[in-house]
């Protein structure tokens, strides 16, 4: 998938939790990809689409994220990196797990192929879908309500409630965000 969408579908997953971090979600649905550059830049080879797409990697970067985050932003950069996985897993090249297996994951057939108009349709289709329906979806607000007031550490480490702006007041974040990646 692209850039683009990667981010799309990144500050769709944030947008609505804490719109504070989009950056770092959008770095981490980008990392998979521009760290494979910085490796190359180093003279370290990868091939596209192995070590730095691993499954492995975003679940280790959420999980440290609960012992060591600082105002969530390892949090968000990695499920930002998790959702760069999940996106990838549509199209025909699919993604690992981890270097134990040579089988790549295919969500319904992997059958989006980058940069087609239908990744975009999909990826911008599913942040417009979440800037404009969810907010008034029970269900939605239930899970929303849940990682608020879950009475846990959660609620420490990941959202700071103060932070969590409301949905209507994320046009503005969303206009320019629109028009950054339009200018991308
Ligand atoms: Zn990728």
């Amino acid at each position: 998938m692209t850039w683009k969408s990667h981010i799309a579908i990144a500050t769709a997953c944030t947008i609505p939790f804490n719109p504070a971090l989009i950056p770092a979600a959008s770095l981490g649905a980008t990392a998979p990809d521009w760290s494979e550059e910085i490796l190359d830049f180093f003279g370290v080879y990868v091939e596209h689409r192995e070590i730095t797409h691993y499954l492995y990697i975003p679940i280790i970067i959420i999980s440290t994220s609960f012992l060591i985050d600082f105002q969530n932003i390892l949090f968000w950069f990695g499920v930002g990196y998790l959702t760069h996985w999940v996106a990838d897993a549509l199209t025909p090249s699919g993604v690992p797990i981890s270097q134990f297996d040579s089988y790549r994951i295919h969500f319904f057939g992997g059958k989006i192929r980058t940069g087609s108009f239908i990744e975009y349709i999909l990826a911008f289709g599913f942040l417009f879908l979440i800037v404009q329906y969810l907010p008034e979806n029970n269900l939605f607000l239930f899970l929303k309500q849940g990682y608020l007031y879950f009475p846990n550490f959660l609620q420490l480490y990941m959202i700071p409630p103060d932070k969590v702006c409301k949905i209507e007041e994320n046009n503005e974040l969303l206009h320019q965000l629109l028009t950054f990646l339009l200018i991308l």
